[in-house]
């Protein structure tokens, strides 16, 4: 039996950055991962600012030391209208997730941690912090579960990893050619959004949305590739995506779930790479305070407790969500976004972390029309 401080159970963004951050202060750390690095995730790669702020912090490194392709300029469209492009954006770094995961795990492996990918875990008891992987048993008396949004922990804990009324779901294909346009239209999908990625390889182009809303989410992806002049996709992938639906409590016991594990995507954008280094990095930090001071069934309530403005970002861009995709209230988003820039730009700067989502909304509902406040009861729900 190996015994360790904290065992960290998938080392996507969450997980390295917990095992990162553990090992940094200190911590005796397994990173546990199914899958051997590098290892391919289905993800658009995209990078705002606020994620690159995370990253920053947590492996003290200006950027990924990945090939990325960098743009300060976006074009928006909205249910097929024009929105406009802005020039001089906050610039968005676009990395393909196989480089960039590895790296991450090497750091996390360069700041202490132990390493065991390849294989996932036999056998796990969240009660006594017992992980059995093949040939040897880890314990620590806390773990975290970054495992993804299929979480096979959460779903040992909860009884299913997501709600599948509520989930989002995304579909992506790769194209070989790198001079397209960043590009964003929301109404891709219902109740979501589509993408064109640029990368140094190629781009990246997807529809996601909520799902029980997207039941045709292939016919969404097929039309939108149309509208992007592309008739000969390569083949398209999909996966979950938890688009705001968030866990309230985020673990039981002494199990911290971190990332996707824990629902945390914006549900505007899908961004979740920013939230996954943010939760994880807070985890290994209530872990590491509740350690310190020798009580361990205190950490969930000191991650829960850190993790609320994320909560609160996630609810506000909920709320958000509904003034955009509600038909009634489309028209006047429409009009308000092509019309404004300054309504661009401090959509970008929400995506780049310099601005909050709630004063995004109070700009917003400053310009739409009278009814869209009284539906909302007249007041915030914040
Ligand atoms: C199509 C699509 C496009 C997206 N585009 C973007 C984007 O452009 N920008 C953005 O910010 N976000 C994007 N996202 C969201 C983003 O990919 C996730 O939010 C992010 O990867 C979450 O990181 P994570 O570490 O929580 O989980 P993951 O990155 O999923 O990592 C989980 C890890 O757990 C491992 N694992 C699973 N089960 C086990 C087990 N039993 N034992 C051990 N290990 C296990 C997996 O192998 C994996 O390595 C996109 C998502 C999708 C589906």
């Amino acid at each position: 039996m190996a015994a360790f401080d904290l065992i960290v159970l998938g080392a996507g963004p969450a997980g390295a950055a917990a095992a990162t951050v553990a090992a940094r202060a200190g911590l005796a750390v397994a990173l546990v991962d199914k899958a051997a690095f590098p290892r391919d995730k289905l993800c658009g790669g995209g990078l705002t600012g606020r994620a690159l702020g995370q990253y920053r912090q947590i492996f003290e490194r200006a950027a990924p030391p990945v090939a990325t392709e960098w743009r300060a300029e976006i074009t928006f469209r909205a249910f097929g209208t024009d929105l406009g492009t802005l020039g001089d954006v906050p610039p968005l770094a676009m990395i393909m997730r196989r480089a960039f995961d590895a790296s991450m795990v090497d750091d996390a492996r360069a700041a202490g941690a132990t390493l065991f990918t390849g294989t996932g875990p036999t056998g796990l008891d969240a009660d006594t912090g017992r992980v059995d992987l093949p040939g040897i048993r880890l314990k620590a008396p806390l773990l975290v579960a970054a495992d993804g949004v299929n979480s096979p922990v959460a779903r040992a804990l909860f009884g299913a990893a997501f709600d599948r009324n509520r989930i989002g779901f995304a579909l992506e294909v790769e194209q070989p050619d790198t001079d397209r346009p960043l590009r964003i239209d929301f109404g891709a999908a219902d109740w979501g959004y589509g993408w064109q990625f640029p990368k140094t390889t190629g781009t990246t182009i997807g529809v996601g949305g909520v799902l029980a809303r997207n039941t045709d989410i292939k016919s969404r992806l097929a039309a939108y590739l149309a509208d992007l002049g592309i008739d000969d996709p390569a083949p398209v992938k999909g996966q979950f995506l938890p688009f705001g639906d968030f866990r309230r409590l985020p673990g039981k016991g002494r199990v911290l779930l971190a990332g996707d594990a824990a629902g945390l995507v914006d549900p505007i954008t899908g961004e979740g790479i920013g939230y996954a280094l943010e939760s994880g990095a807070l985890a290994a930090r209530a872990a590491a305070a509740a350690l310190a001071a020798g009580r361990p069934d205190g950490a969930l309530r000191h991650y829960a407790k850190a993790l609320a403005p994320v909560h609160r970002a996630i609810r506000q861009a909920g709320w958000l969500r509904n003034l955009m995709f509600r038909p009634a209230f489309r028209p006047a988003f429409i009009r308000s976004f092509r019309r404004s820039r300054n309504l661009k730009f401090a959509y970008l700067d929400v995506m780049a972390g310099t601005m909050e989502y709630d004063r995004l909304l109070r700009r917003m509902t400053a310009r739409l029309p009278a009814f869209a406040w009284q539906a909302m009861g007249g007041k915030w729900p914040i």
